[in-house]
């Protein structure tokens, strides 16, 4: 009998054995920690999982990630771009559309003015937006929703935009003010960061990564702090028997079905849960039809990584670069060997191409990577496939949730039973 047990050790089920008080167990399905925030080797390589950058606006967890990582930190400015148009543009595009076509240019200021008008004669007591798309064209106007924000929102999501709502977005986009939309419009790109200027918007302006190993790093600084801590890993919980309140897990090497892998069973008081809902409730026995049924229905997005290294030494100076155009398959790349110069050999670059899919977008893996490669070839990111030294394809189920209308009434449904049931749910996938 362990008292707490803490199902998956990615930063949320690390975080919870580290800031835990008393003894627990920590079940990990992969051989390390870390989540999506591991990261893993390929002929010198360090490619994340999914690449990861590190920002928070928290005294606090800024304090423990300095604590963990101490001076294996690399700080590092934002220097983000959108391709559009066979042109870059600085991020945020709608306040740095210099360069773009004089039409685009137009119908972005004036679908801003228009928008802006709109509000302005409503005073406050027009129709709210029902959903992300009105919220859209609503805030931005025609230009900036048609040229930037409806094609990458389309990418990234997977998922008919009038079916999300817009309680998330918080101040992760960027509101436009006329005059910024305007200045972005005139004046060239500033460079990244003038205090209070335009590439300062938003938490992650500035951000950190481990000076050296990847975000693998971070994870694994968890490690020697956790003192009152079993940590299992290659375990992946195969059952959770609710009534006699026993995890049943499989560990080792071999197959389940071969008879080689181990079975334990573990008992538990409490269970601290990051696992995805959706995984986390197939797991358990004896659960009600709604629950079910509220589990299944959940939405998210999943997401392709297609990770390369590149036999150039500075590929670009730009940390990632967003792609809303639909005839280029991935809409972000991520330049992991800009996060830090220790995850590339001498001479080398690395990226990370982001390509959602889902049941309302379905693309295969096969072929991916080529298809990356090619697009790579005709936007002239890079000049022969043969500057391709290393690739590989990542495929993650649970990538994104999605909050569309009816996410809070199932969420609900499901946090009530599991807490009826002593399992506590925790952060991005278990929160959801
Ligand atoms: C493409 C992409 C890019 C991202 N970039 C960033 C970024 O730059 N910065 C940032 O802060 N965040 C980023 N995120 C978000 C970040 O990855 C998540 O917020 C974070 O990983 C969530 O941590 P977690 O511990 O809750 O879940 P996870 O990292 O998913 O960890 C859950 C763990 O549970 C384990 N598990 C699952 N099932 C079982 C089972 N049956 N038995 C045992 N173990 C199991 C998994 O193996 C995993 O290790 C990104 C996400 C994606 C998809």
């Amino acid at each position: 009998m362990n008292n707490t047990v803490i199902l998956g050790a990615g930063p949320a089920g690390l975080s919870a054995a580290y800031h835990l008080k008393g003894k627990s167990i920590l079940i990990e399905k992969e051989d390390r920690v870390g989540g999506l925030a591991r990261s893993m080797e390929i002929d010198d390589f360090i490619f994340d999982y999914a690449g990861h950058i590190f920002f928070t606006q928290d005294r606090y967890a800024s304090k423990l990630f300095k604590k963990l990582l101490k001076d294996n930190i690399n700080f590092k400015n934002r220097d983000a771009w959108v391709y559009s148009k066979n042109i870059y543009t600085r991020y945020p595009f709608q306040a740095n559309t210099y360069g773009l076509p004089k039409d685009v240019i137009m119908d972005c200021i004036i679908g801003l003015i228009d928008a802006t008008l709109r509000q302005a004669q409503d005073n406050g007591n027009g129709r709210v937006p029902r959903h992300f798309e009105e919220w859209m064209d609503a805030t931005f106007g025609d230009g900036i929703v048609r040229h930037f924000m409806k094609p990458y929102n389309q990418k990234v999501w997977a998922f008919p935009l009038n079916r999300m709502t817009y309680e998330w977005i918080s101040d992760r986009v960027m509101m436009p003010d006329i005059n910024e939309v305007i200045e972005g419009a005139l004046i060239p790109p500033h460079p990244p960061l003038i205090k209070g200027g335009r590439g300062e918007f938003g938490p992650n302006s500035t951000f950190a990564y481990p000076l050296k190993g990847g975000s693998q790093a971070f994870a694994d600084s968890f490690i020697p702090h956790l003192k009152r801590t079993e940590v299992l890993l290659d375990s992946e919980v195969v059952s959770i028997d609710l009534r006699e309140k026993v995890i049943t897990v499989k560990s080792g090497v071999g197959s389940w079905e071969s008879g080689v892998r181990n079975k334990r069973e573990i008992g538990y008081e409490k269970v601290i849960s990051s696992l995805p809902l959706p995984e986390l409730i197939s797991l358990c026995n004896k659960v009600p039809k709604n629950v079910k049924k509220a589990a299944e229905e959940l939405e998210f997005t999943s997401v392709y990584c297609v990770n390369l290294g590149i036999n150039h030494p500075e590929i670009t100076e730009k940390t990632w670069i967003y792609y809303p155009e639909k005839d280029i398959a991935f809409q972000r790349l991520f330049v992991q060997s800009n996060a830090s110069p220790y995850v590339v050999p001498k001479g080398k670059s690395s990226i990370t191409a982001e390509i959602s899919y889902s049941k309302f977008k379905k693309i295969g893996n096969e072929g991916l990577i080529e298809r990356v490669i090619d697009d790579l070839l005709k936007i002239k990111f890079i000049q022969k496939a043969s500057d391709i030294v290393v690739s590989d394809l990542l495929d993650i189920k649970y990538g994104y949730i999605i909050f569309e209308r009816e996410r809070q009434r199932k969420v609900d449904i499901i946090h009530k039973f599991l807490r009826e049931n002593n399992i506590i749910t925790v952060f991005r996938f278990g929160e959801w």
